[in-house]
């Protein structure tokens, strides 16, 4: 909306480091309410030009109301924001805001069609309305989050920080110094006391799921403190990420569905360890096999278990190596005829218990993506994010085809191939111990006819739904 400053000029420094940069500036009339501060807000056009050019901006455009609506904005064909993304924070003080902001949103990408959408996660409430807008309507544009820019004294940029006297502009600073200073035991009611020491009106302290704007306690693992106060006579909103651990993604699916490629590299994109479970009940497999032991049976292979050694080094370029007591066996257990026998032996309880609790011993403190088929339902239920990866049948029997004749196995005709991946499909979907099913909250991710770059993409992209910059920044590089 122009009155731009070092926040935009961040996003569009950013921006401009991946392709040409168009700023727009135009102050919507529909997202501001009737007692709002519309006539005043800061038109700044030769100001915004100079800052925009000076971060690597290609082009301002700067429409005037009737080429955004050709018709006049109060007769606008406008949409609605989800009822469930407004009905708290500002939403619920703002009402009608968040329409007024898709509709002019929606309109801007069909003028511009840009590749990317570059936004501030100062406003994490718009982030989360503007990226379900996309979402939902198919929009072919790539949505990125940028983390809020402060002052010296902490104070979050803002155009409307304009407004502000020298007295309020001092006091404002204790916004964001309550946020931060939030008592984790009861962090509503403790910011709200120092805005309220500090002189500033609250108009919001509210905890949500930075996902789903629903209240939330301190059971969500990364969690959203927001507050909207009146500093003088004007609105100041800021926000922090409460943590109780890094973030952790599960990925789940079915044999085949190209799990390990892309979730290696979401792993290595986000700096997140990577774990692939399946090399675990491989592992054990393998052991099995070794001593001679039936697949079959339980009560001979639980004392294996008992002194079994097993450990997943990460490798330099994503990959992972693992040891079974000491031995590499990062390449045996690849073999056919482990595959052939591993969904038995992961069926076994005490198989599933010793495994499961090394696995969340190994994501107690979060900064992982494990892949696997109970992830998101019994390894990490409260997993920050959670995809359900799969392909058809005979997608997968074209890959696993691919994979074997890379690992220089024989490979067996495609229809062999496919009874084989819809026998393993059954066996781990019907298994008593925590089966392979898509649990409630996960995203479904069919990846017939996508290619790798895309599905990691689209991981990315729910990752980023979910977990702000600001709370996991992406690695450099
Ligand atoms: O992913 P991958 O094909 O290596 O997994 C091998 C087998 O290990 C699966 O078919 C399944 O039987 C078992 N598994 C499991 N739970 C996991 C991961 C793998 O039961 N979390």
């Amino acid at each position: 909306m122009g009155g731009l400053h070092e926040g935009h000029g961040e996003l569009i420094r950013l921006a401009s480091e991946r392709g040409p940069v168009l700023v727009s500036v135009f102050v919507n009339p529909l997202q501001f309410g009737p007692t709002e501060d519309f006539d005043r807000y800061p038109r700044t056009l030769e100001a915004d030009r100079v800052l925009a050019q000076r971060c690597g901006a290609d082009a301002l455009w700067a429409p005037a109301v009737d080429a955004v609506y050709p018709g006049g904005f109060a007769s606008a064909v406008s949409r609605s924001a989800p009822a469930d993304l407004q009905a708290h924070l500002c939403g619920a003080s703002r009402p009608g805001h968040f329409d007024g902001v898709v509709t002019v949103v929606s309109r801007l990408l069909q003028l511009v069609a840009p590749d990317c959408l570059w936004l501030g996660e100062k406003d994490w409430q718009q982030l989360v309305i503007l990226r379900r807008l996309v979402a939902d309507l198919d929009v072919d544009v790539a949505v990125r989050g940028v983390p809020t820019v402060r002052e010296p004294d902490g104070l979050a940029l803002s155009s409307r920080n304009q407004y502000l006297s020298s007295a309020d502009r001092a006091r404002a600073a204790a916004l964001p110094a309550a946020l931060r200073r939030a008592d984790l035991n009861d962090p509503e009611a403790s910011v709200r006391r120092s805005l309220h020491e500090a002189g500033l009106e609250v108009d919001y302290v509210e905890r949500v799921d930075p996902f789903t704007l629903q209240p939330c306690g301190s059971a969500t693992a990364i969690s959203l403190l927001a507050a909207a106060v009146r500093c003088g006579t004007t609105r100041l909103i800021d926000h922090v990420f409460l943590m109780t651990r890094q973030p952790l993604v599960a990925i789940d699916g079915p044999a085949g569905a190209g799990k390990s490629t892309v979730t290696r590299a979401f792993a290595e994109r986000m700096g997140l360890v990577y774990l692939d479970t399946g090399a675990m009940y491989r592992s054990v497999t393998w052991l099995v096999q070794q001593n001679g032991v039936d697949p079959q049976d339980a009560a001979s292979i639980a004392p294996l278990l008992k002194d079994l050694d097993l450990q997943l080094r990460s490798l330099p370029g994503g990959g992972q190596q693992v040891l079974v007591n000491g031995q590499d066996v990062s390449d045996a257990i690849r073999s056919p005829e482990v595959t052939a026998s591993v969904s038995a032996v992961a069926a076994h309880r005490c198989v599933r218990q010793a495994l499961t609790a090394q696995q969340k011993a190994m994501g107690a403190k979060g900064g992982l993506v494990a892949e696997g088929r109970d992830i998101g339902t019994a390894v990490f239920p409260d997993a920050d994010l959670k995809v359900f990866l799969t392909a058809t049948v005979g997608e997968r029997a074209r890959r696993r085809a691919l994979d074997l004749e890379q690992r220089g196995f024989p490979v067996p005709e495609r229809s062999e191939l496919e009874a084989q991946i819809a026998e393993r499909d059954h066996l781990d979907s019907t298994r008593e111990e925590a089966p392979l099913v898509q649990a409630d909250d996960a995203v479904e991710l069919v990846t017939d006819g996508m290619s790798i770059e895309a599905v990691i993409d689209a991981l990315v992209g729910q990752f980023r739904s979910r977990v702000a910059e600001e709370a996991w920044p992406t690695p450099a590089g």
